[in-house]
């Protein structure tokens, strides 16, 4: 079965960066005032698939070995699943 409609426009939004994410909301679109996370990190796709403290458990529950943001954004369709699943679980707007 291929992706649906909803995990293939996170994950095309993820990979090219035109999202919903302080930090293109702020320095592309200036629709928001400030390009961090409230962890105080811009707030990128990178930095909330990877780094952000504030979706530690959900990134280790979807990922339980160390797993790069290349594998995540353009591995097999199983890693893109679990990319699609963290994004929509992660409460965030993409
Ligand atoms: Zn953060």
């Amino acid at each position: 079965m291929v992706l649906s409609r909803v995990q293939q426009v996170v994950l095309l939004r993820l990979r090219i960066g035109h999202n919903r994410l302080n930090h293109h909301m702020a320095t592309k679109l200036k629709l928001v005032p400030s390009p961090l996370c409230s962890c105080g990190k811009n707030q990128t796709a990178e930095h909330i698939l990877q780094a952000c403290p504030y979706h530690n458990a959900l990134r280790d529950t979807t990922w339980p070995e160390e797993t790069a943001l290349q594998k995540k954004l353009y591995g097999p369709k199983e890693d893109l699943e679990r990319t699609a699943r963290f994004a929509l679980q992660s409460g965030l707007t993409i």
